[in-house]
């Protein structure tokens, strides 16, 4: 097929925004193009040059390319640079340039999908010295076969900025509206979600189209992950999942979804990108922790020498990384928690209950201190739940991911079968509160060596009354700002005139008032505001220099909040 088609129809695309006529367009590009070409022209629609976790792109510079489109069309660097700089956009720039040439090619052979795939991807291939040279050369000679049209396009793709502006899904929608019918998308889409290779879909829903009903998870293929929705109370939690749930810790870490092969295990990340060279570490804990011939998934965490767990962002230091690898793999010990189980004994586990799976996946691997189960508990009682968030921030976590215990894996689906439980900052009550640090405890993990959690308290006529333990919002310098403050004021005893049950690791004088955000006032067993109320989820906002003690939050000012 002429090159031409295609950008015909990445032109008429451009003109639209409404999502219907696209997919009607990405239709007819489908049913004109032969089967052979079907995958190029799928990938290409995303200025790719294969699925998303094949990272290969030509990798042309801008600069190369405006150097490549002055041999191409005779108009003086300069000028184009100048054009470049005006337009911002590379590929008006060929456009306009290709136009401005007198003459058109007397010579040449026909532009066709298939050559500019197979010169683009042996440029993909092209490294070392003279690469940026050959290069050139190649995208000079299918811009002199080529339309002013086509050169906008094709340099667009050389330096991967084609941005068409649809997703994927959209060629989803293409697929079915061309072979099947708008009806039977979903079809498409599970096999999508299963096999997220938008080339191969594309050859398999012309080839037969009844035939994607039959699509299962290959290992070595990433699947689409499952996502959760959003609840910030316990009880919502359970009438959701019918009574009972099973509540895990979500930890803060990086989403990997292991494939473990006979020819080795392959990582990916939620958007499928392949994170196997930047994780030579995790792959070798989890082949000792897991036999082959599976696929699991879980949550990538650094760990310290006490085997504490450490936020997502000292990982995120080794990603795209690929020098000094080997200092930081020793800086940053992995480990990683296991959450589920896709694939397994020679078949995918995606529609097992979620209950089954996570026995599966228990009784298949080995822990060690590198590799474990997510921190789980099942239960039908809202208190126990709740008790479970609070350890889990404790113990540096945002919060709970429940599971509907029947609950099959839905690739690439967000819906209520797992649900996001983490408190909700955007608080009901009316004011932050500005209450007074009287007890530490000692952080753990990151926060080793400062105060971890703070026990705060209101004032009465009479003295003070403990009405949390404050333990989240702080950034690691109002930690060591914190400790600075806190430790000359260190006393051996509680203070006089407070009214406490929880007992923190150190007391200190009462005379540091800090200002905390709460979801909303509850009532608790153990704090004494008010003969018994807390506040739930708290979050540290700011010191409150400008305040003393005396003119700190009373216990009465939280009742009242309450009752509002
Ligand atoms: P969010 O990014 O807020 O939508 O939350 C979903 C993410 O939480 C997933 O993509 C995982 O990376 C992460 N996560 C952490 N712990 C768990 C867990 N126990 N189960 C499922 N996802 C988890």
């Amino acid at each position: 097929m002429d090159y031409e088609r295609l950008t015909e129809a990445y032109s008429a695309m451009e003109q639209t925004r409404s999502r219907l006529e696209l997919a009607t367009l990405l239709a007819g590009l489908f049913r004109d193009t032969p089967p052979e070409e079907l995958a190029a022209v799928a990938y290409l629609c995303l200025g790719k040059l294969g699925p998303a976790y094949d990272s290969r792109e030509v990798g042309l510079s801008d600069k190369s390319v405006l150097r490549t489109l002055a041999l191409a069309s005779g108009t003086p660097l300069d000028n184009l640079q100048a054009n470049y700089a005006k337009a911002g956009d590379i590929g008006l720039v060929a456009e306009e340039a290709l136009a401005a040439k007198s003459q058109q090619p007397l010579f040449g052979s026909p532009l066709t999908v298939s050559r500019v795939w197979e010169r683009l991807h042996a440029l993909s291939l092209e490294t070392g010295s003279g690469s940026q040279e050959r290069k050139f050369r190649a995208l000079a000679e299918l811009l002199h076969d080529g339309t002013p049209q086509d050169a906008r396009y094709l340099c667009r793709t050389a330096v991967g900025k084609l941005r068409l502006g649809f997703s994927q899904m959209l060629l989803v929608d293409g697929l079915a509206e061309a072979f099947g019918s708008r009806e039977e998308r979903s079809m498409v889409e599970a096999a999508y979600n299963r096999h997220p290779d938008i080339g191969w879909l594309a050859q398999r829903t012309a080839a037969d189209f009844s035939s994607l009903a039959d699509v299962r998870t290959t290992p070595g293929i990433p699947l689409r992950p499952m996502l959760g929705e959003r609840l910030s109370s316990a009880e919502a939690v359970l009438e959701k999942h019918d009574g009972e749930s099973a509540f895990e810790w979500k930890y803060d870490g990086l989403r990997v979804q292991a494939h473990l092969l006979k020819g080795g295990t392959r990582l990916f990340s939620r958007s499928l990108e392949d994170l196997t060279p930047q994780f030579p570490d995790v792959v070798d804990a989890l082949e000792q922790a897991l036999p082959t011939g599976v696929i699991v998934e879980g949550e990538a965490l650094a760990i310290d020498e006490a085997g504490n767990l450490l936020p997502f962002q000292v990982i995120a230091k080794r990603r795209g990384r690929k020098h000094g690898l080997a200092e930081k793999l020793e800086e940053i010990p992995v480990g990683v928690r296991l959450f589920d189980l896709l694939y397994a004994n020679g078949q995918e586990t995606l529609d097992t209950a979620f209950t089954e799976r996570r026995e599966q996946l228990e009784t298949l691997f080995t822990p060690s201190d590198r590799v474990a189960c997510t921190t789980l508990l099942r239960t039908t009682n809202a208190a126990e739940a709740e008790q479970s968030l609070l350890d889990a921030l404790e113990g540096g976590c945002e919060g709970l991911m429940s599971k509907a215990l029947n609950g099959s894996y839905r690739a690439g689906a967000r819906g209520w079968q797992w649900i996001k439980y983490k408190p909700d900052y955007r608080s009901d009550l009316a004011d932050t509160i500005d209450a007074v640090v009287v007890g530490g405890f000692h952080g753990r993990g990151r926060r080793g060596g400062f105060w971890g959690a703070l026990l705060m308290a209101t004032r009465t006529p009479t003295g003070f009354e403990t009405v949390c333990k404050l333990g989240s919002g702080f950034s690691d310098e109002d930690l060591a700002t914190l400790k600075q403050r806190l430790d000359p004021i260190q006393r051996t005893g509680p203070p006089a005139g407070l009214k406490w049950k929880l007992e923190p690791d150190a007391w200190f004088e009462p005379e540091l008032v800090l200002e905390l955000l709460g979801a909303e006032i509850s009532q608790s067993p153990i704090h004494t505001c008010g003969g018994g109320y807390a506040v739930r989820f708290p979050r540290y906002k700011r010191q409150r220099d400008d305040k003393t003690p005396e003119t700190a939050t009373e216990s009465d000012e939280v009742i009242a909040l309450y009752k509002i």
